[in-house]
């Protein structure tokens, strides 16, 4: 078997990015393609047709995330599977989401096509995932939340849109909602435009995500006592907004005086009643921690349940915690973070790894297999816009990366600590 990485046709990449753009595109070049719309679900059925002509088994599931397998060693082989979305944000740009998934199609061909018969010890696997965006139904990353075990199917059928259709009826509309079983991988490769500058700042052609970010949402409340601003004696005033005002000021320190990298913010502030000649009852505040470390995003978390309770006492008022929405921080493979450092090395690209601070599918599938998101640079880090845009040379040089990651760890039998 030859050792060189198989090249990517670069013909076939850009015919596929440019055949997936045409569904939903915008005269500014972008694309408005949220999940399950029209526009989605043709993109959907180009992706299963193209997938058919060229021999791979198609399944949709029952979340309907969309699988195409390409069988070339048998049902007992390792199956890789490489993806991405090819849902958009409303007014979206071209390259999120469907450049992972055209990507997968011609680094699986080419690898497909350099195989000798009889080396072929994976098989391969292309995922289109459903509602990676969460643009149209809340939460993002929904199909392959199911998939990992975030979510329970019934939880991810009932999600309403702002019209109040369902998930499961605008999968039935769209022609997605699937009986079958989702495909087993034994590990997941995502391409992906960067949604940032770094690449691009630092002149690196790859950058392989090595951690994602973890956020803590939390949703609380100082509970004082309404009076009037006039006559009411300092000792007696017992405000809701000077409590909520120690939490803000004690967020702030945290994060200044944290041992890791803690971000932390207020961004909204419900004041009942708000009136300028009333101390504040009531103060909701919606509390943000964010970390790329589990660690720090734990003591954060510890940290602010002494903070309100402290900040209360002061102001001399009680609290109440309405809501936590907890997103983990956590590291992609490390074995797959080197391998396609040593990839991107043998063909000569430079490398950089990044964080991630936004979600992507490879988190949650993640919790099912080994995965890894792999960025190329992307033009001023410019995403979510129609402007968005990647150079022709730059996604090809990531679907290279990637055809010389599955040709590995294919010649290692899907082991990866051998490939
Ligand atoms: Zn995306």
């Amino acid at each position: 078997m030859p050792d060189a990485a198989p090249p990517v046709d670069a013909a076939l990449l850009d015919a596929l990015m440019t055949e997936v753009s045409r569904f939903g595109a915008t005269p500014e070049g972008g694309l408005n393609r949220p999940a399950l719309t029209a526009e989605h679900g043709q993109a959907r059925d180009w992706l299963c047709a193209t997938l058919r002509e060229r021999g791979y088994a198609v399944s949709v599931d029952a979340i309907g995330n969309v699988f195409g397998v390409l069988d070339l060693a048998g049902p007992d082989a390792p199956l890789i599977m490489s993806g991405s979305h090819l849902d958009s944000q409303p007014m979206g740009g071209r390259f999120d989401g469907a450049y992972g998934v055209v990507a997968a199609l011609a680094a699986i061909e080419a690898v497909r096509a350099r195989l000798d018969p009889g080396a072929a010890r994976c098989n391969f696997a292309v995922a289109d995932w459903m509602n990676e965006e969460g643009a149209r139904f809340q939460p993002s990353l929904l199909g392959s939340g199911v998939f990992g075990g975030e979510h329970t199917l019934d939880f991810a059928l009932a999600r309403r849109d702002g019209a109040g259709l369902t998930v499961a009826e605008e999968l039935a509309r769209t022609g997605y909602r699937g009986a079958d079983a989702a495909p087993d991988p034994s590990a997941y490769i995502e391409m992906h435009i960067e949604c940032g500058p770094e690449l691009e700042k630092a002149g690196r052609a790859i950058g392989p995500f090595a951690r994602y970010w973890g956020a803590l949402k939390i949703r609380a409340a100082m509970i004082g006592e309404q009076a009037h601003t006039g006559p009411t004696a300092m000792a007696l005033r017992r405000d809701a907004l000077l409590g909520a005002a120690y939490v803000i000021a004690g967020l702030r320190e945290m994060a200044d005086t944290a041992s890791g990298t803690l971000y932390t913010s207020v961004g909204r502030l419900e004041v009942t009643p708000n009136s300028p000649n009333i101390v504040p009852g009531r103060a909701t505040m919606f509390i943000e921690l964010r970390s790329p470390e589990p660690e720090t995003l734990a003591a954060a978390e510890a940290a602010l349940e002494r903070l309100l309770p402290t900040a209360a006492a002061k102001a001399g008022i009680g609290f109440e915690v309405i809501s936590i929405d907890r997103r983990p921080a956590g590291r992609f493979d490390p074995r797959l973070v080197d391998l396609a450092e040593t990839e991107a090395a043998a063909l000569g690209l430079s490398t950089m790894r990044l964080d991630t601070i936004g979600g992507h599918d490879a988190i949650p599938v993640g919790r099912r297999c080994p995965a890894i998101v792999v960025a190329v640079p992307c033009r001023g880090g410019v995403c979510h816009n129609a402007a968005e845009f990647a150079e022709a040379a730059d996604l090809l040089n990531g679907a290279n990366v990637l055809a010389g990651m599955l040709w590995r760890v294919n010649a290692a039998g899907g082991a990866l600590d051998a490939a």
